[in-house]
């Protein structure tokens, strides 16, 4: 009788033993059902022994094996395997949740068998009127494909009853391609557009043929630093291009599907004769499903999806795409906090292939790491597009200016301006970063923490000020330690009256304020973007949402408010993400003919991050950030993790963090271990929440030292307290 070690989906780092009859070591990474107490439960089959640790007859036996899909490969155990070491996360869970959702159920999955037949540049091209006029059904079908892009067994039989006959012959002519399917997979509708395909620029073809072959056969990590408007998406596309045809996969991540629907039109029209699935939060269970399983046959060659499709099971996988490398979305924030660009070059670098990471504003590990030769630096540095040139930035400085609403009059002159001349403009609201510190108006000093350096923030209720970072505490000073002036200002206002104010200051612009809340509905999203494009808008205001990849081409302004909060905040990548962000705005405007400008309100207008804006300069900005980053013992230099707790009551979470800081203090590894502090947002959800930084210069010490803490926590965590760890946190 076999022993089989299965991974369950409960919140313990182990394998659990099962007698399974006939189960197999060909059967590792399937699942089976299970008795777990007086549950069933859904596991994979992990090891399959011949003997236990335990009393063999007190095994239960495995109540049923799902061959209903081909189990997990070994490459996806070994990834899944990794993060669960990595993120210190128990590996049932891990692998269970990378599932999509109808997998983890007790129902098996019925699986159907059909024929699907995609059109080929070669059927494109076939001239309908060149096919004989008798040749009825030879031409409805060509007319259907070509109309269609693909269809399924099911529509082509419906076309005639030959018709299946005569896709069958296309595929002999080489017209058309055919794929076996799994599932009720209907193929996107989109008519085809032989999308013309743009001349190379110099950049682009250098960064196109550094990932050719031979760079194609080995690991390797290409950062495509281009500027906004680069065309890197085309990059892309050519570097895809090099390997679909050989029957290969490419793996492409963005940040949030939802945001960028434009780059999934354009991967459709280029690659009309590939089969391209998507995989994201957006789609129900059975879309999700069948996406997953083509992706797991390898019929789906071109895999576009958010993070959660980083732990797609791709056969044939041979190039991995992270576009918007730097942004924060890919990163988890509860449960398995992991990180799928960090995991997408794991990924690449056990399946010996590269990854290109795309951005015009790399993050700063990654431009680190390409400074010290880890990673390929490529730089695009010119607008692709002849008419295209790029927005000019200008600080207001809100010092000299009276405020109307939080508004200055410059830009109110300038919104006036475009709505003369029936322009839009674009007023982004930075909301990142708040945290409320205070600052002297009359010397720019403002509350640092003299023990490491990040920003103090005001905790008006007790008259302190603390630090988030390192839980240092002083009293809020009564006056500017710099210059003595006592009329110390809170930095970063609320901002949610600025759709009001620009409705009042023009009562017949038409003002459409965009962002989370008002993009909640289904198609709304979609909706407010034609709207703009059909210059339905006059005024958009927004958050980060607008920022990101859209083209308006009757766009020639942009104003950022509310962005001083971010200059000096607790949070130390506070500036940096300001900086992606003011770019990928600015970037907005002026796509098409017209030149834009980007007018900036903010008390501190020769901050560096500025003068990087200004001269639309990511690299000596990057610089700047890396050279404080050095000195601040902030990572890419420094490893940090940090223990997050939360409780009913504040002393409950911060007790346990001081015990847990006492586990720590005794293990043998070199960490610094800073005091518990109160999370910067303490109460959230009626529960009070604090964490506990650790930090090391060696990641291979940092993470033999997690292993035995996350070990040895457990033994302290009394109570109504709820923990977990966060490996390479983004935000505290
Ligand atoms: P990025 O992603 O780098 O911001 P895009 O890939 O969106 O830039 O490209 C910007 C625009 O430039 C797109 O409209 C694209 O079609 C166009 N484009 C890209 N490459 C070229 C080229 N070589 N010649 C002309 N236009 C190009
Ligand atoms: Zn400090
Ligand atoms: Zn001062």
């Amino acid at each position: 009788m076999n022993v089989v070690q299965v991974a369950l989906d409960i919140p313990l780092n182990r394998l659990f033993d099962y007698l399974g009859d006939g189960i197999t070591q060909d059967d590792i990474g399937t699942r089976v059902l299970v008795p777990f107490g007086n549950r069933r439960l859904v596991g994979i089959v992990i090891a399959v022994n011949t003997e236990t640790n335990f009393a063999i007859e007190r095994l239960k036996s495995v109540l049923h094996i799902y061959r209903d899909i081909p189990p997990l490969s070994a490459e996806s155990l070994n990834l899944l395997q990794f993060c669960s070491d990595y993120y210190c996360h128990p590996f049932g869970e891990v692998i269970m949740n990378a599932l999509p959702t109808r997998m983890r159920r007790t129902l098996p999955i019925p699986v159907k068998k059909y024929s699907r037949f995609c059109i080929t540049q070669a059927g494109l091209q076939v001239n309908l009127s060149s096919l004989p006029s008798r040749a009825i059904v030879k031409r409805r079908v060509l007319q259907t494909l070509q109309e269609n892009n693909a269809l399924d067994q099911g529509e082509v039989t419906t076309l005639s009853p030959t018709a299946l006959k005569t896709m069958r012959e296309f595929v002999v002519h080489g017209w058309a391609s055919e794929l076996e399917s799994t599932g009720v997979f209907t193929p996107p509708k989109t008519s085809v557009t032989t999308s013309s395909r743009p001349l190379l620029n110099e950049d682009q073809q250098l960064a196109v043929t550094a990932i050719s072959e031979p760079a194609l056969q080995t690991f390797q990590v290409i950062l495509l630093n281009g500027i906004t408007g680069s065309g890197k998406t085309e990059v892309y596309l050519h570097a895809i291009e090099n390997i679909i045809h050989h029957g290969r996969q490419a793996l492409v991540l963005v940040p949030e599907i939802n945001l960028t629907p434009q780059l999934e039109s354009v991967f459709r029209a280029r690659f009309s004769d590939i089969c391209l699935v998507s995989l994201h939060s957006g789609l129900n269970e059975t879309e999700r499903l069948q996406n997953w399983l083509l992706a797991q046959k390898g019929e789906a060659k071109i895999i576009l999806g958010t993070r959660l499709a980083i732990f797609t099971p791709l056969p044939a996988l041979k190039i991995i795409i992270v576009d918007e490398e730097h942004d924060s979305s890919f990163k988890q924030q509860e449960g398995l906090r992991y990180s799928a660009r960090d995991v997408a070059v794991i990924r690449a670098k056990q399946n010996n292939i590269p990854i290109v990471l795309g951005s015009a504003t790399p993050s700063l590990e990654s431009f680190y790491n390409a400074k010290t030769g880890r990673y390929q630096l490529l730089t695009l540095s010119t607008r692709a597009s002849m008419n295209a040139v790029l927005p000019e930035i200008r600080c207001i400085d809100t010092r000299r200016q009276k405020l109307q609403e939080g508004i200055s009059d410059p830009l109110i002159q300038a919104i006036r301006n475009r709505l003369a001349r029936k322009e839009q403009s674009l007023i982004f609201l930075n909301r990142r970063g708040y945290s409320p510190a205070i600052y002297c108006p009359e010397c720019a000093w403002h509350s640092a923490c003299n023990r490491c350096s990040s920003t103090l923030v005001l905790h008006l209720a007790e008259r302190k000020l603390r630090c988030h970072h390192c839980g240092h505490e002083e009293k809020t000073p009564l006056a500017c330690p710099t210059c003595g002036n006592p009329d110390l200002k809170p930095l970063g206002q609320g901002t949610q009256r600025v759709e009001t104010a620009l409705a009042a200051q023009f009562p017949d612009a038409r003002v459409l304020r965009i962002d989370r809340d008002s993009t909640r509905r289904k198609h709304a999203w979609k909706e407010m973007l034609q709207q703009v494009r059909d210059e339905e808008v006059d005024i958009l205001v927004g958050t980060q949402m607008l920022a990101k990849g859209h083209d308006f081409p009757k766009l020639t302004l942009v104003g950022a408010l509310n962005v001083d909060s971010a200059l000096y905040s607790a949070d130390f990548r506070a500036s940096e993400r300001l900086f992606a962000q003011l770019i990928q705005v600015a970037g907005r405007a002026g796509r098409a003919a017209i030149p834009g400008e980007v007018l900036i309100q903010t008390q501190f207008p020769d901050h560096p991050l500025f003068e990087g804006l200004r001269k639309h300069d990511y690299t000596a900005f990057a610089h700047t950030l890396l050279t404080e980053r050095e000195q601040a013992g902030f990572p890419p230099f420094m490893f940090q993790a940090l223990l997050r707790a939360e409780a009913p009551q504040l002393e409950t979470a911060l007790n346990f963090l001081a015990q847990a800081a006492h586990l720590a203090a005794d293990l043998p590894h070199p960490v610094t271990v800073y005091d518990p502090v109160p999370a910067p947002m303490a109460r959230l959800a009626g529960k009070e929440r604090a964490h506990l930084l650790v930090q090391s210069q060696s990641r291979g010490a940092m993470q033999s030292f997690l292993k035995l803490w996350n070990e040895a926590i457990p033994k302290v965590a009394k109570g109504k307290v709820r923990w977990s760890l966060d490996v390479d946190p983004l935000e505290f």
